[in-house]
């Protein structure tokens, strides 16, 4: 389909709103004044803002509609792209019949509003209501993001996130690598011989990190990548101690290591992790059916994703998370079912719920040719199935996200039971804290004012670039927080 613009401005939300209605449907924009783009579109849409009026018509198979809102306040933003969203949602609505389960919502933050109007003392029985007639939010939906914001507010209110900070630590290397990636990992075999410089310029990162924010409160640390048990044990040790030496612990809330694949934990780096206050680890599933696990290229089996479970638990960690995939490849409601029930016998302490992204980076993206046999399954229906599942192991909802290209507009949860939520996951999602990031593609965010301001400061994404150009990486840490005060 075409959709034409008058002006640039809101074209993400209208484009976003669009694609959700139409999922699948290649969208061409393009301006006033333009040339029309070539080729013929089944539907032309266009939208004409005005002073004082917008408006957005449809020229479809046999019939031409419009619709237009007077603006309230043509200098107010934030009140222009709502009316512009809801005109929109309404027309498509109408149009297609159909009804959106986060409504006109675009942004990957949705519990962000409820944050916001909990913080200005809102109930939940007012913001509910306000979300459903401003944004066409469904009830479950509704739900899903009070009850979202209320234990994230309440897991905030342990930490003094003005004077505190987080600190991520990304190691980027794989066993293999995932058909749907886009992390920019580095598979083992090829980049093995890069873990020790790799490492040399992380301990430098962190040693800079750790002098500069020697007067602020270190909250939460959390090591992703990538998958950081690819480290060996020594290296895992090294990494671990230098960060036990060069910060301290005191006002320390939370320490997850994701140890991800599988395929990548043995006792020996379990032990390691025991050694140190490691406080909370994830071991990722994904799924559990061996077919998709080929398919997507993680090399490990169902069987390992269990046993390493077992030994975890047997060593004594007590905060296991596991993330799981839905919409994976040729997976509808039956083989998340046998997913589900295998995760319900491992019974971990929070389970992380991701609707497949289909990004441009990804290999599943570039070699989409080959899986067109394949369905792509996610629904209404499997996203309650997980739900239900979590809600059966005594979880609750602790964090969500939405992400560009997600599976059937759905989003992403994460489910916590008590005191077993992870406070970094709230803290990346809401924006409320500083969090120093060091690694390759590691991206720092100086949060200001409970994040009301936000500044980042990026690292590069290669990984060689990364190692070679470390006193770059430091120098623009050390510019970015003189800029910003820090
Ligand atoms: S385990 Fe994660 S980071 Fe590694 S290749 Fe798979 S998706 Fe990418």
């Amino acid at each position: 389909m075409s959709l034409q613009f008058n002006r640039r401005d809101f074209e993400y939300d209208v484009y976003t709103l669009v694609g959700a209605f139409y999922p699948g449907s290649r969208i061409k924009t393009w301006y006033e004044g333009e040339e029309a783009p070539e080729g013929e579109f089944a539907y032309y849409y266009s939208i004409n803002y005005g002073q004082e009026q917008i408006t957005f018509s449809m020229n479809g198979p046999g019939r031409s509609q419009f619709a237009c809102c007077r603006l309230k306040d043509a200098g107010d933003r934030t009140e222009t792209k709502n009316q512009l969203k809801r005109l929109v949602y309404r027309f498509l609505s109408e149009q297609t019949g159909k009804e959106l389960p986060w409504g006109d919502l675009t942004g990957i933050r949705p519990t962000k509003i409820p944050m916001r109007l909990l913080e200005e003392g809102w109930s939940n029985v007012e913001i509910a209501r306000h979300m459903r007639e401003t944004y066409f939010t469904s009830n479950e939906k509704t739900a899903l993001a009070i009850a979202t914001a209320n234990r994230e507010k309440a897991l905030l209110s342990q930490l003094d996130v003005e004077k505190g900070y987080s600190l991520y630590i990304g190691i980027p290397f794989c066993p293999s690598i995932c058909l749907y990636c886009s992390f920019g990992s580095h598979p083992l075999k090829q980049w093995g011989h890069m873990m020790e410089p790799y490492l040399e310029s992380l301990f430098r990162e962190l040693a800079f990190i750790s002098g500069r924010m020697s007067g602020r409160r270190l909250n939460t640390i959390y090591v992703g990548g990538g998958t950081p048990t690819t480290l060996e044990p020594p290296q895992l040790e090294r990494l671990l101690s230098f960060v036990q030496e060069h910060f301290s612990f005191e006002h320390l809330k939370e320490f997850t290591v994701e140890a991800g694949r599988p395929d990548t934990i043995t006792e020996e780096k379990l032990e390691v992790l025991r050694n140190h206050p490691v406080t909370r680890i994830s071991i990722n599933p994904q799924t559990m059916n061996q077919k998709t696990l080929d398919l997507i290229g993680r090399k490990h089996t169902v069987e390992e994703t269990v046993e390493t479970f077992h030994l975890a638990r047997r060593m004594g960690f007590d905060n296991i998370n596991m993330d799981l995939i839905v919409g994976l490849p040729g997976e509808g409601q039956e083989e998340v079912g046998a997913t589900l029930k295998a995760v319900r016998e491992l019974d971990p302490d929070s389970l992380t719920v991701h609707s497949l992204a289909l990004k441009r980076a990804t290999r599943l993206h570039l070699f989409k040719d080959q899986y067109e046999d394949i369905s792509f399954e996610n629904s209404e229906e499997i996203m309650r199935m997980t739900k239900e599942c979590a809600m059966e192991m005594g979880m609750g909802p602790y964090y969500l996200y939405r992400q560009k290209n997600i599976a059937g507009n759905f989003e992403n949860v994460g489910y916590a039971k008590v005191d077993k939520a992870g406070i970094y996951n709230i803290l990346i999602m809401e924006e409320k804290q500083t969090i120093m990031a060091a690694g390759s593609g590691a991206s720092t965010k100086f949060v200001f004012q409970q994040g009301t301001r936000i500044e980042r400061v990026e690292n590069v994404k290669d990984l060689k670039n990364y190692v070679e150009r470390i006193d770059e990486m430091l120098e623009r840490k050390r510019k970015g927080m003189e800029l910003y005060g820090i």
